[in-house]
């Protein structure tokens, strides 16, 4: 059995794309009978969105946690999530008690 290129268009972005010989053979041997709806770009993006930001997660802020500071009694934000029983400080109390131990 023989697979022939086909050329196929991009349900995202209208591109036509080439639905190769060799991805036709892969896609049958997963079992998959339909055509893919999109091209190989517009998968990837598909992919990486569903995995939260993409590419972009290094430039995405680190989420903070509200805390009260264990030292001073004072409002902060801690880039973890605070445990009972962990004593939690601001950053200038965590500087002093880290310089005192
Ligand atoms: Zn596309
Ligand atoms: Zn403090």
């Amino acid at each position: 059995m023989s697979f022939q290129d086909k050329s196929l268009q991009c349900a995202d972005c209208g591109e036509s794309f080439t639905f190769s010989a060799d991805e036709q053979e892969l896609f049958e041997s997963r079992g998959y009978t339909n055509d893919p709806k999109r091209c190989s770009s517009c998968r990837q993006a598909r992919k990486s969105e569903r995995h939260g930001n993409g590419s972009y997660v290094n430039s995405t802020p680190r989420q903070m946690f509200p805390a009260t500071c264990a030292e001073c009694g004072k409002d902060t934000e801690v880039p973890f999530e605070p445990r009972t029983g962990r004593p939690v400080y601001c950053s200038d109390c965590y500087r002093k008690v880290r310089l005192s131990r």
